[in-house]
């Protein structure tokens, strides 16, 4: 770890409160409206300078810090009664090398950002999730995945990180510390504040999309070859006649959906011009940045579990028969991606080719019984949790979980010995 260029920052007797635009009365919400908080400040640093202050601000006053990004999380990652730092004006691409495929961005950069301005350097992000309106930092936080069983998350692609830690300093891992670059990828915001991050990229490509309706049967009997040979392939299984309508997805013409899947594959594509590419709903030829999702309009909370890919059609089928037999209220489909194996030691793929279920249920509604039962059930197949939904992750499972757990929580103590980058639910899980 290297201390580096640390720029002059107010001095503990000049400055009473930090020189970034803060409010002390401001209610933070998350975009699933699921989670809320009234942090003593809130922060919005538009200079480095301004960040390393408010962090400095915060350890002179003896209050926590945690950061925000585009708020996306539906777990209880970004509460504090501190100092919350919004990162949304740290956003900016700070360089690319075509030659070692590497692209540098500020913290708050939005993956949706990324498209155009590593396009015109004839690069491209390796793969994307379900929306592009993620800060670079958030989804490193929580490990961040898109489908494609030879695809990692954005996590796996992190390099090099500058970030603040707990004693105020500015401080740089590259890939020459790996033991801190690999608590880095996935930190849940406990190693510091991000203020730049370098991710391994690729070549710019093309995508072919190809969406197809089999029925349930179909899609279990082509289970391993869908996988095997698309680049990317997912799929949302529709329990009901109107599944895909709840995520404004186009059902099938003619047909019901109700036990039939909405599939998703993705390939690289070689096209001679730009007037090749195609808009043609469910055969779009594009590039890869505008091929993969943007976001949702509609506000809805999920599950996320991670089984090792040998079991992904088991615990598949489990959830099918759970919803079926005992909430058939539950009528959003459910999610089926993969992801390729990291060494991140909080990551969900560490270790592990892995299968992805993702539950979706509707704000307002009591799914609790539903995840509640969905989370016994997968005990069998020692499912991991996506860090930013909603989970039931205890230190006790992390331990039995996460082999790594014990070097992250040591790299934690190392960077924030006094624990001040710490909410109430990252002390219970890493502290
Ligand atoms: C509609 C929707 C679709 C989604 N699709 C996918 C998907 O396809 N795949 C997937 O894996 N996930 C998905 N997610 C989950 C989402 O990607 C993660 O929750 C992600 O962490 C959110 O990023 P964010 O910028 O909103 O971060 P936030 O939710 O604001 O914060 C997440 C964590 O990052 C930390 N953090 C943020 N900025 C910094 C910083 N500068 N320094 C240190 N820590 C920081 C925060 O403290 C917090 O711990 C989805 C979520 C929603 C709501």
């Amino acid at each position: 770890m290297t201390t580096t260029n640390v720029p002059k920052a107010a001095s503990p007797a000049q400055a009473a409160t930090p020189s970034a635009p803060f409010g002390t009365d401001v209610t933070w919400t998350n975009w699933g409206g699921n989670q809320s908080a009234t942090p003593a400040f809130t922060v919005r640093p538009r200079t480095e300078l301004e960040a390393l202050d408010a962090v400095r601000f915060a350890v002179r006053e003896g209050l926590p810090v945690r950061a925000v990004g585009s708020g996306h999380s539906s777990s209880p990652l970004v509460q504090t009664g501190g100092v919350l730092m919004d990162m949304s004006g740290l956003s900016a691409i700070t360089g690319t090398d075509k030659i070692r495929r590497r692209a540098r961005a500020l913290a708050g950069t939005t993956i949706n950002a990324f498209g155009d301005a590593l396009w015109e350097q004839g690069l491209a992000l390796s793969n994307q999730g379900d929306i592009d309106k993620q800060q670079i930092a958030g989804a490193l936080a929580t490990s961040t995945h898109g489908s494609g069983k030879e695809l990692g998350s954005f996590s796996s692609k992190l390099r090099w990180v500058k970030l603040i830690n707990g004693y105020g300093e500015i401080v740089e891992i590259g890939e020459g510390q790996l033991r801190e670059l690999r608590a880095a990828q996935v930190a849940l915001g406990t190693l510091g504040i991000f203020l730049e991050v370098e991710l391994a990229v690729e070549d710019s490509y093309y995508l072919q999309e190809q969406i197809t309706y089999p029925t349930w049967a179909e899609t279990a009997a082509t289970w391993q070859s869908d996988i095997d040979s698309n680049r990317h392939y997912s799929f949302l299984w529709c329990p009901g006649d109107d599944s895909c309508e709840l995520l404004d997805l186009p059902g099938s013409p003619g047909q019901s959906m109700a036990d039939r899947s909405y599939t998703k594959r993705y390939n690289v594509a070689q096209i001679q011009d730009e007037s090749e590419i195609s808009g043609i709903e469910g055969a779009r030829l594009d590039r890869s940045y505008r091929i993969y999702p943007g976001g949702f309009t509609t506000q809805f909370h999920e599950l996320e579990y991670f089984v090792r890919s040998e079991d992904g059609l088991a615990a598949v089928e489990v959830i099918q028969d759970l919803i079926r037999t005992k909430h058939p209220e539950q009528k959003y489909p459910v999610e089926v991606r993969w992801v390729k194996a990291d060494e991140g030691y909080m990551s969900q793929f560490q270790g592990r080719d892995t299968t992805v279920i993702t539950l979706t249920t509707e704000p307002g509604t009591d799914y609790w019984p539903f995840f509640r039962d969905a989370d016994a059930l997968l005990q069998e197949f020692e499912p991991r949790a996506h860090w930013g939904k909603i989970h039931f992750m205890t230190r006790n499972r992390l331990e039995r979980l996460y082999p790594e757990l014990d070097t992250f929580i040591q790299i934690r103590r190392e960077f924030d010995p006094r624990g001040m980058f710490l909410n109430d639910h990252t002390r219970a899980l890493v502290g």
